[in-house]
């Protein structure tokens, strides 16, 4: 049978059981016939059932503090208290245990009205069988103990057991009020999970959720039983310091959370490492409420996390201003996404031995609505940091694929475009999905498409960009090592990786006339590039002697303010003319 509530029953004849054993009801009646007939009831079904019994309210109230009740039937017409205020003091003075109201036949409204105030059933004085008081009884025992499983469901983390965050505000506030009025500090410290993503990609969910209810266990270790520690969301733990006494107090309790971490937790017969980054702020040093405490712990965790992770920073003023900038720049950019206030423009790649156009290298710009076009350092990688790149990234790669299209429309020359891609864009997994919807929707052929990616990629996660750049070489797409030469990593990748061209990062070539070394390198990489069958391109041109040098020792292609900066798209239907040189060698 499922009650209304979504408690099932099952209908079988009604026992009434309690897990100790002994079952205990207090019965509120002062008419001694009505308490003598619920009682012969209630008793003809009785192993380990008994029934006490008061007269009053106020002793009702005594019996519920002193003794543990199952359940409580209660007249609503007392000496000392009538109606539903009889109800709303039980369940004042005694929330856990189930209430049924036991009524004469004519009010039923208020029988009603005590349910709406957490009774749980009513009874009809003289109206009831055995069964059905029975019934009643258990029925609202189990609908009791859902009603507390809900709230313990608002209230609990259901897979640590810690706080949540309804719980943890609610707490906060209260642990807030009380420092206030005795003149100390509440304390907070907000913990988050160093590369928790990394470990739950790498290993898996389950290995992920065990180890976050270990992390809540280290947490709960060293709390003091005032301290409340919460699970905020995701990774993100908090631990409410009750009533601390100055900075130096809750800073060294955040120093003994980060060493506990030191010892790798087992999991499923692995050790497995993590560290925490670890925000402290007090009210009211760094804050006035709980939210604004929050918000102060929450940027020095930030703190920790852009100083390397792995650590503990008390909240200061600047750390909170920059983050606050972060944000802001974040909710714009949210917009900006979404209105695609965002333009590509284009900068021409030299083919050095016909002075012609090479290629081209889409280069994104932000049309910000007051401080008009921004470059893409100040925003991409915080989109990036973000794991918000894919989506822009997306409509990027679709919008040189729609310029394709028209250019062909328009009777220009086929060209291929470069674009630049975040490793987080290129690792999606809407990536190759977005990709061929672009190829197909535009009529664009792959081997127009150039993707330009860093050597940052190959730091980690080896066999899927294997995959991922196999799947683009099978379909035509070539790949650009962008910045080449900076990002420390093994050359390893150019034997086994799929790739097409070097680019010779601009920091090399802007110093080849004045550094011996970077002459060198650039030198080197464009062997290299000649040896490995790979095109070298040489970015960052800004001078003529630079282009010399780079021609002389066998670069083909070339890019940079030398020729021309990157440009809205009118400008390359003067590129692509027919026989139009960008340079003439003389
Ligand atoms: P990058 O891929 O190394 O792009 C070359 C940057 O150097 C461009 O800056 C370009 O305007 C600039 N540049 C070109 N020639 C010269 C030169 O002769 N001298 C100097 N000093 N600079 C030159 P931009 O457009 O500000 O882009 C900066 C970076 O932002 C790019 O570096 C790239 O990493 C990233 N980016 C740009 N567009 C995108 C995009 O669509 N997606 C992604 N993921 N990243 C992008
Ligand atoms: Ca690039
Ligand atoms: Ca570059």
């Amino acid at each position: 049978m499922l009650l209304d509530n979504g408690v099932v029953v099952d209908q079988s004849e009604p026992v009434l059981k309690n897990e100790n054993g002994a079952f205990r009801v207090l019965l509120i009646e002062d008419n001694s016939l009505d308490a003598e007939l619920i009682t012969r009831t209630l008793m003809q079904h009785g192993q380990n059932l008994s029934v006490d019994r008061v007269e009053t309210l106020a002793d009702a109230l005594l019996a519920v503090e002193c003794a543990e009740y199952q359940a409580v039937l209660s007249d609503l017409e007392l000496p000392d208290s009538s109606g539903i205020s009889t109800v709303k003091q039980l369940l004042a003075c005694s929330p856990q245990v189930p209430v049924i109201v036991v009524t004469g036949h004519e009010d039923e409204k208020t029988a009603v009205e005590a349910l709406k105030f957490g009774a749980q059933d009513y009874l009809y004085k003289g109206h009831e069988g055995v069964s059905s008081t029975i019934r009643s009884v258990r029925y609202a025992m189990e609908r009791k103990r859902f009603c507390d499983q809900l709230v313990h469901m608002a209230h609990y983390d259901q897979l640590t057991g810690l706080a949540n965050r309804s719980l943890f505000n609610e707490r906060l506030k209260q642990s807030i009020e009380r420092a206030r009025r005795a003149g100390t500090k509440t304390g907070l410290l907000f913990i988050d999970v160093d590369q928790f993503k990394q470990i739950n990609d790498a290993f898996g969910h389950e290995v992920g959720d065990e180890l976050l209810k270990h992390v809540a266990e280290r947490l709960l270790q060293f709390s003091r039983s005032t301290d409340v520690a919460a699970r905020l969301s995701g990774d993100e733990f908090a631990v409410i310091l009750e009533s601390v006494h100055s900075d130096r107090e809750a800073h060294l309790v955040a120093q003994r959370v980060v060493e506990t971490f030191t010892q790798p937790f087992e999991i499923v017969g692995r050790d497995i490492s993590c560290s925490v980054s670890v925000g402290v702020a007090l009210v009211p040093d760094n804050a006035s409420n709980a939210k604004e405490l929050v918000r102060s712990a929450d940027a020095a965790m930030y703190q920790v996390k852009r100083s390397g992770r792995n650590g503990v920073a008390m909240f200061d003023y600047s750390s909170y201003r920059s983050m606050q900038a972060r944000m802001h720049l974040l909710e714009e950019l949210r917009l900006a996404v979404e209105k695609k206030q965002f333009v590509i423009h284009f900068q021409p790649q030299i083919d050095l031995r016909t002075g012609q156009i090479w290629g081209l290298e889409a280069l994104v710009r932000w049309q910000h609505p007051e401080r008009g076009l921004v470059f893409p350092m100040e925003f991409i990688p915080l989109l990036e940091e973000e794991g918000r790149i894919v989506e822009l990234g997306g409509w990027i790669i679709r919008e040189v694929c729609r310029y394709q299209s028209m250019w062909r429309a328009e009777g220009l020359r086929d060209v291929r475009v470069a674009v630049n891609v975040s490793p987080k864009q290129l690792l999606s997994a809407e990536f190759m999905p977005h990709l061929k919807s672009a190829f197909l929707d535009y009529g664009v052929s792959a081997g127009e498409l150039e993707l330009e990616i860093t050597e940052h990629l190959f730091a980690e996660e080896t066999s899927l960009i294997r995959s991922r750049l196999t799947e683009l070489r099978s379909q035509g797409v070539s790949v650009a090592i962008d910045d080449f030469g900076t990002g420390y990593s093994s050359l390893g990748y150019l034997r086994d990786f799929p790739i097409d061209v070097l680019k010779v990062d601009q920091s090399f070539v802007q110093r080849l006339c004045y550094q011996v070394r970077d002459a060198e390198i650039a030198r080197a990489v464009i062997s290299l590039g000649d040896i490995l069958g790979l095109e070298v391109v040489a970015e960052g041109v800004e001078e003529e002697s630079q282009l010399k040098f780079l021609k002389e020792a066998g670069c083909a292609v070339a890019q940079g303010f030398f020729f021309s900066e990157a440009k809205p798209e009118d400008a390359v239907y003067e590129w692509l003319l027919p026989g139009k040189k960008l340079w003439v060698d003389n």
